[in-house]
């Protein structure tokens, strides 16, 4: 076996995703996930040649064991002498960072200024970087930002319309997330649609836990829903996305709330599960709503009018529409939420394609729309691929 794999951690904060992939076939010799990590019993789940396990984990400072746990099973699997790099996720590159970069001091340095603008995932991140190159001290570690993708952005998108001392002393602005999952499946619309790099206009609709779109004009984002937080923009699973701001003082003056029990509202009561009130999963809110679950049905009914509005308005900033892209968990799966928002969006062109949208489900990408241009088109995301081929790259340059 030749020396081609790159070991991929997602780090959160009480999660660690990874992965081995192998940078020339794009298998995955080895992927897991280790959770539980901040509270009792973690454990670790892995699949490795087709069998999957389980490894409990002592309780105790959990990210440190974990990462230890899992360079055991490398070690055990035979896998670690393969290891090129390691490719790591960071939520939040802030403006310090428009691409992936070898991880040194003064990366570590700027990782740690921006845990003020993601005080849950940078931090997290940090754990996985420190814990990983204690483990691979001969590896180089790479890190691979969340918000990077979308620093093509223009400030006339990027700014809030308030005091501008805000942005210049406090970074205050829109930086957009879920970039490597856009960057992905725009660069794979370009490649399976023909599309020409000077002059196209996607659309990529990442619909998972988070739900983001991203305007991308000939490869690059030009405007994207969420902002200085993962809070705004569409209806997500427990999150609101746009409110009106004065709803923050109507909670704290009328109804007592603290500044942080109002955060804990809108991020994880609302969304499909503040208005089902029953779950903030898309598969139960569908099931529910074809028994007739009416709050099921109106939190469908919000979530693909939000969705729809936000993809129309994006047409502005693009001129036009070449693609609209379905992925994520709900974009890959979910024929419901696709064909309720590409009806609404009939007057761009665009004619939903009932069979084709049916066929591709589960793992299987296609063009959903009886056309090709414009179309929507279902394409699964694979951000981990990106983070490793990112990685072998910058490994590789040193
Ligand atoms: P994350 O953002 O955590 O990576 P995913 O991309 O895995 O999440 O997306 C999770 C969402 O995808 C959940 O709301 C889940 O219900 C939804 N989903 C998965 N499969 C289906 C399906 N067959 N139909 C509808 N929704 C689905």
């Amino acid at each position: 076996m030749s020396s081609s794999h790159v070991l991929v951690l997602n780090c959160g904060s009480s999660s660690l995703k990874f992965a081995i992939i192998d940078i020339n076939s794009g298998a995955e010799a080895l992927s897991g996930l280790a959770e539980r990590l901040a509270e009792q019993a973690p454990l670790i789940k892995y699949k490795h040649n087709g069998s999957k396990q389980c490894i409990d984990l002592n309780a105790g400072d959990a990210h440190q064991v974990a990462i230890k746990q899992l360079v055991k099973l490398v070690k055990q699997l035979d896998l670690a002498q393969n290891l090129i790099a390691v490719g790591h996720r960071v939520v939040h590159g802030g403006e310090h960072f428009t691409k992936s970069v070898l991880i040194n001091d003064n990366v570590i340095d700027a990782i740690k200024q921006t845990s003020v603008l993601a005080p849950l995932h940078n931090p997290a991140n940090l754990l996985g970087i420190t814990a990983a190159q204690h483990a691979f001290e001969n590896l180089p570690q790479i890190a691979v930002f969340d918000t990077a993708f979308h620093q093509t952005m223009d400030k006339h998108a990027f700014l809030y319309a308030i005091p501008y001392a805000l942005y210049t002393e406090h970074g205050i602005r829109r930086y957009g997330f879920h970039g490597t999952s856009h960057y992905y499946v725009s660069t794979q619309a370009h490649k399976i649609l023909g599309l020409s790099h000077d002059q196209s206009r996607v659309i990529s609709a990442h619909l998972g836990n988070g739900c983001s779109v991203a305007a991308i004009k000939n490869g690059k984002s030009v405007d994207t829903s969420m902002g200085l937080t993962p809070l705004e923009g569409l209806v997500m699973g427990t999150r609101s996305g746009d409110i009106d701001p004065g709803l923050f003082s109507f909670l704290v003056n009328q109804l007592n709330y603290t500044a942080s029990a109002v955060d804990e509202l809108l991020n994880k009561k609302s969304g499909l599960l503040g208005i089902s009130e029953l779950s903030n999963d898309c598969r139960a809110i569908e099931e529910a709503a074809a028994q007739g679950h009416p709050q099921a049905t109106l939190a469908l009914d919000i979530f693909c009018y939000r969705l729809a509005k936000q993809i129309a308005a994006f047409v502005v900033p693009l001129g036009g529409l070449d693609a609209l892209i379905f992925t994520g968990g709900i974009g890959e799966n979910s024929d419901v939420i696709r064909s309720k928002v590409v009806n609404m969006l009939a007057f761009l062109g665009l004619n939903i394609d009932t069979d084709k949208n049916l066929a591709a489900r589960f793992g299987n990408q296609g063009v959903i729309t009886s056309q090709i241009q414009p179309c929507a088109i279902v394409i699964p995301t694979n951000e981990e691929w990106v983070i490793a081929t990112d990685a072998a790259t910058i490994a590789q340059e040193q």
